[in-house]
């Protein structure tokens, strides 16, 4: 596989070259202005919060961020409730229930369901950069799939190192 033109791959590492996406509304320390790093939305539908970060602070100048801002991430763990409006992105489902990664999810959703069971599940960056917190550039996974991803795509990227 080459990066022809029109190409998903192509048009994904277009749109993050191009197009302005990253909430360019960092902390402004006066004298750290150019340390600022990129801080990204909070993922959760109607929140307008930035995220925090996971690793290092907001002012380094590549920290490690989470995928929710405070509030949310506090209500997350039911620490409080989220803010009116905001409904968590995360629904504790697989979307690869439908096999779109191409394998199937081991997970029995049924058993689950019918034994009460939560599975915690992770939020993917589809195109592998944790900072592209847009809408399409998400998905949420079982820790399974999200592994099985993780480890097809460094074969396919051997394969193609290969060839
Ligand atoms: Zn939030
Ligand atoms: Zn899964």
């Amino acid at each position: 596989m080459s990066l022809e033109e029109g190409s998903p791959i192509l048009q994904i590492m277009v749109d993050l070259l191009v197009k302005p996406h990253y909430n360019s509304n960092t902390l402004t320390h006066t004298g750290a202005e150019k340390m600022k790093a990129f801080r990204p939305k909070c993922i959760n539908h109607g929140c307008i919060g930035l995220v925090v970060p996971m690793e290092g602070r907001i002012t380094d100048p590549n920290p490690r961020w989470r995928v929710h801002c405070g509030h949310c991430q506090a209500a997350s763990y039911g620490k409080w409730p989220h803010r009116p409006g905001v409904t968590p992105f995360k629904t504790g489902r697989c979307s690869n229930i439908d096999r779109r990664l191409g394998f199937a999810c081991l997970i029995n959703w049924k058993l689950a369901g019918a034994e009460g069971r939560t599975v915690k599940t992770d939020v993917d960056h589809k195109n592998g950069n944790p900072n592209d917190n847009r809408p399409r550039n998400l998905q949420e996974l079982c820790g399974d799939c999200h592994y099985e991803k993780g480890r097809r795509s460094g074969d396919f990227n051997n394969q193609r190192h290969a060839a």
